[in-house]
């Protein structure tokens, strides 16, 4: 079995209402779709998390390298790629594309064994997750608490147990948005707030000791992720469970937030710390670490599926009748070709998402969909 053809596909979708984090607007839905296909007609799926058109281009600078390569040597091909581009690319868009190409090969590997990627990764302890609704970006024209407020209740009459809103516009206007969204979602439900490394140091602790009272789960990217010394002062100095890591890429971004301790849960996005390949690594640290992992997920449904595969393998706390279970980060931001891209979406049913069990993935590709996506297409 040897790789023949490497191919990106770009889907992009121009919002009517744009939406915006503390640390980025959104005008359009962008994301990238790697495909990777094989002599014997096996074709397998990956995602790359970020921004798709320089995505797509550092696929292609490795796309030579995999061509004529068994796609079933994963480790192999994984440290070539990496090497190929070591001196210039410990981190950033060379890692996240070589997470989705990563994904897409353990797809092929799945469907040539007739498995799950979570069997082939050592197997499946769930059949199902809990998910947490994402959404509550700041958008244009509306006012945010009462927006935030009505969001928080859907979610809750949808069956979501959790809820991440969006924070790091201002320490009051987040209070006041935290208060809404408590008091809409009323005392039982989880509330996350991730502040999209929005704030500095003091910002960060002032909102933490001042939001803490409305029960929160955890307080992701307070600060900007490089400045480390910086998350761990914020872990300190306020009593919010702190998280982060969907910026951190490969196993050595991963070492010294998990060694220093400089956050309580963390948060690599399986289609950008490096593929199935890597995230068994960090995992592993973070269990040596005794730090919780709750993947970060942003993006299509192959994403979706593909962190999906991984949670169901996600080994539970041996000394807990009740372990900790992992839960899905679920987006529910506007995102038409989100879904559309599978055959068979991969949707909540009150709150809870079913684990496919087919090979690879467990997913089969909408072509006609990614047609529709394309850029210049007219969907
Ligand atoms: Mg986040």
């Amino acid at each position: 079995m040897k790789i023949e053809e490497v191919r990106t596909h770009l889907l992009d979708h121009e919002l009517d209402v744009p939406f915006e984090s503390a640390s980025m607007r959104f005008d359009r839905r962008m994301h990238l779709l790697v495909e990777i296909v094989c002599d014997d007609g096996t074709t397998g799926w990956g995602e790359c998390l970020g921004p798709a058109g320089p995505n797509a281009a550092v696929v292609a600078a490795y796309a030579g390298r995999l061509r004529g390569a068994d796609p079933l040597q994963t480790e192999r091909i994984w440290a070539e790629l990496y090497n190929a581009l070591r001196d210039q690319g410990q981190r950033g868009l060379t890692i996240t594309a070589l997470s989705g190409i990563d994904v897409a090969l353990w797809d092929i590997k799945g469907k040539a064994l007739g498995q799950p990627v979570s069997v082939l990764l050592g197997g499946r302890f769930r059949e199902r997750v809990r998910a947490y609704a994402t959404g509550s970006f700041r958008r244009d024209g509306v006012d945010r608490v009462e927006d935030n407020a009505a969001e928080a209740a859907r979610h809750r009459d949808a069956g979501f147990h959790a809820m991440k809103i969006k924070i790091g516009f201002g320490v009051e206007e987040d209070l006041r948005v935290i208060a809404a969204v408590r008091e809409a979602m009323g005392p039982d439900m989880r509330l996350m707030i991730d502040a999209n490394h929005g704030y500095d140091v003091l910002e960060a602790v002032e909102l933490g000791n001042r939001a803490a009272r409305y029960g929160i789960d955890w307080f992701e990217e307070p600060v900007v992720p490089e400045h480390l010394a910086a998350y761990r002062e914020v872990r300190a100095r306020q009593p919010i469970p702190v998280a982060g890591g969907e910026t951190w890429h490969a196993r050595w971004a991963f070492r010294e937030p998990l060694e220093t301790r400089a956050v309580d849960i963390a948060q690599p996005d399986l289609c950008g710390c490096g593929g199935f390949t890597e995230m068994r690594r960090i995992a592993d640290m973070a269990s040596l670490h005794g730090i919780r992992l709750v993947p970060h997920v942003w993006g299509t449904a192959v994403q979706i599926a593909a962190s999906l595969q991984w949670m169901a393998a996600m080994v539970p706390s041996p000394v807990r009748r009740d372990p900790v279970e992992p839960i899905l980060e679920f987006d529910r931001t506007h995102n038409p070709f989100r879904q559309a891209v599978v055959t068979q979406p991969i949707e909540h049913e009150g709150g809870v998402v079913v684990i496919p069990d087919g090979p690879g993935l467990g997913i089969e590709i909408n072509r006609d969909a990614l047609a529709r996506f394309a850029p210049g297409a007219s969907a």
